[in-house]
């Protein structure tokens, strides 16, 4: 079965409030630390999140409806973008 690719430009899970890891059914989205943030990742915690678990994705699009940044994006199997009201 051809799967859903969810792709993520670039978040700020903190300012965002992790609305994706909340609106996906499917468990779809991890939080990790933030590349540049790594080193002094205790002092100043940074997130993104990604789509670490893409193929449980349905492409029900809720994570491209909430995210605030517009920062996600969900291709059917055929290539074309999932698009929400
Ligand atoms: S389209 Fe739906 S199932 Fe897929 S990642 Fe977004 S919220 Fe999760
Ligand atoms: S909803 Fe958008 S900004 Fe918020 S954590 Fe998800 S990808 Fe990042």
């Amino acid at each position: 079965m051809a799967a859903y690719r969810v792709k993520i430009r670039d978040c700020d899970a903190v300012a965002c409030g992790y609305r994706c890891q909340e609106a996906c059914p499917h468990g779809v989205f991890l939080a990790v630390p933030r590349t540049r943030n790594r080193a002094r990742h205790a002092a100043e915690p940074r997130y993104r999140v990604v789509p670490r678990f893409a193929a449980f994705c349905d492409g029900c699009g809720e994570c491209v409806r909430v995210c605030a940044a517009d920062a996600i994006t969900v291709l059917a199997p055929g290539g074309a973008a999932v698009r929400v009201p």
